[in-house]
């Protein structure tokens, strides 16, 4: 039986199945524009635009992207909760690291000041800070908005430091990819190439991927947790990923 298999995989059939690959291809391709056009009308609570979204990503995600405002599905599902919740006024400072442009014009009319952070100068923002060590005072901003940040870089001086920035009282506005199948959050301290991170990671800059356990890494930097994640009709309706999870922590109001 060995040799038979040994002679079969001596015969290279590439251009036996060249022809059936490129029908493959061009059958994707035909299914892929159809799917870039989006799939069903969506409303996007950041513009207001009402049709199909186009897709983003790489592999791409279909219906994610509002073409009028650039919107992600986070930035809906964030939009969402800060809509129906009254957690910012005029009364208030937020500061928002690696601002998306999509959201600064809804979050900035939301509340008093509005400034960004960046941990470089090429965007022109507000603030160049390490989120890990953020250069400012204790106590200095009522909100802080984070989203696909915490992935990057050490989630626990990075939770510490927002807690320390944000005044009694003060809510952190928090996202990041999460396998909520996993129990326990996957860090390799052998995966440190581009190459190996985005094997392991998803992207080639993210050093750890969250599971379930996220929720206890943001308690233990000193906060109360509530959530909102994204179920239907919002899904449908707005385009959002299922289960896709805002985490609001909030500082307390009395030092525990
Ligand atoms: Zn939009």
């Amino acid at each position: 039986m060995a040799e038979d298999w040994d002679s079969a995989a001596k015969v290279d059939r590439t251009e036996e199945f060249r022809g059936a690959l490129d029908k493959s291809v061009n059958r994707l391709r035909q299914k892929f524009n159809q799917m870039a056009r989006g799939i069903a009308p969506r409303h996007c609570p950041l513009c207001g635009y009402y049709g199909k979204f186009g897709p983003f990503g790489s592999p791409p995600r279909y219906d994610a992207r509002c073409p009028s405002c650039a919107s992600l599905e986070r930035h809906r599902l964030i939009t969402l909760y800060l809509l129906r919740n009254p957690v910012l006024s005029k009364e208030h400072r937020l500061l928002h690291f690696a601002a998306e442009r999509p959201l600064r014009r809804f979050v900035s009319s939301q509340v008093g000041r509005y400034e960004t952070a960046e941990l470089r100068v090429d965007t022109n923002p507000d603030h160049v800070l390490n989120i890990e060590a953020i250069e400012m005072p204790d106590e200095s901003f009522d909100r802080v908005m984070c989203n696909h940040v915490l992935e990057h870089v050490d989630d626990a001086k990075a939770l510490s430091e927002i807690r320390r920035i944000l005044r009694p009282g003060g809510i952190a506005f928090l996202t990041t990819p999460v396998c909520e199948g996993w129990p326990a959050t996957y860090e390799n301290p052998e995966v440190s190439s581009r190459e190996d991170r985005f094997l392991h990671f998803g992207q080639n800059d993210h050093v750890r991927f969250f599971g379930h356990d996220i929720r206890d890494r943001i308690r233990a930097a000193g906060f109360r947790l509530e959530e909102m994640v994204a179920v239907e009709p919002d899904v449908h309706r707005h385009g959002l990923m299922r289960g896709e999870t805002l985490f609001i922590a909030l500082k307390p109001e009395v030092a525990a």
